[in-house]
């Protein structure tokens, strides 16, 4: 036993991840002619929907432009990506093969990256594409930059959804695609560098369920944008393209029902007590 416990492994038979099915998946997707096109322009964000067995990629349609994802169960949308779930279950920083987990009881990945053509240094210790962050919203704008009333992708998001019946209340965690981050080991805190995506780069997610996905286009651009900035450049748009891979997904391992123990452990002791 080493000194320390990998969070991302597992001992379950049923959540192996096999890398050997999204290589397959990879492989036989009919690019490049996607079935959708959406192109989401500068100062808002698009939802759509995506089923299970097809992808989706967030493409770079110009200069460098860090967008922001987030991801729901199409039939049930109290299930959404959750953030602290797959930095415990996967990574931080989201490359092929990292799933994005849903919170309990559901527990399960809801999609997974099988495809980045961003290059990164690996000298560099920065990664585009992370779950460690939030949607920017106009008070984190207002508390980076001072100013009050700044465009954000939560403001974007909050909009998009709104044709699904979902509010600000949905929105949750997010992914923040094309963002070139680092996360200091030594203080624990979170910088952004400008991101390194050119034209024509993606990042490709497999739909594991029939997803409700929203992606924003970030108002700071290719991630150092300044709102204070008079000759600022403007944010570019990004690309989705939607694809049917072919493959229909796995159905997710179901988890033991934990509730008998859990009632047996402290509810029926109270239960007795209060019978006497
Ligand atoms: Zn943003």
């Amino acid at each position: 036993m080493p000194g320390w416990l990998d969070l991302a492994g597992t001992n379950h038979p049923d959540h192996q991840l096999d890398a050997v099915f999204y290589d397959r998946i990879r492989a036989r997707r009919p690019s490049p002619r996607p079935a959708v096109e959406i192109t989401i322009l500068p100062g808002g964000a698009r939802a759509f929907e995506v089923k299970a067995g097809q992808s989706f990629r967030v493409v770079e349609a110009g200069r460098p432009q860090i967008g922001t994802v987030a991801l729901w169960n199409a039939h049930g949308p109290r299930e959404s990506f959750n953030a602290a779930r797959t930095m415990a279950a996967a990574a931080c920083f989201i490359e092929p093969y990292v799933r994005l987990w849903s919170d309990v009881p559901q527990f399960r990945p809801l999609a997974t990256c099988i495809e980045d053509t961003v290059t990164t240094d690996p000298a560099e210790s920065e990664f585009h594409h992370h779950c460690i962050g939030s949607p920017c919203s106009t008070q984190t704008m207002e508390r980076l930059f001072g100013l009050p009333g700044l465009d954000s992708c939560h403001a974007h998001l909050e909009r998009a959804i709104a044709q699904f019946g979902l509010t600000a209340a949905d929105i949750h965690d997010v992914v923040s695609v094309h963002q070139k981050t680092r996360l200091d080991p030594e203080t624990g805190r979170i910088t952004v560098s400008r991101s390194d995506a050119k034209a024509g780069d993606y990042i490709e997610f497999y739909a594991e369920i029939d997803l409700l996905v929203a992606v924003s286009v970030c108002p700071l651009g290719d991630g150092l944008v300044d709102p204070r900035d008079p000759l600022r450049t403007q944010p570019k748009p990004l690309r989705v393209e939607i694809q049917e891979t072919g493959v229909d997904p796995r159905p997710s391992p179901a988890w033991a029902d934990w509730r008998p123990s859990w009632m047996g452990s402290w509810q029926a002791p109270l239960a007795t007590k209060a019978a006497r």
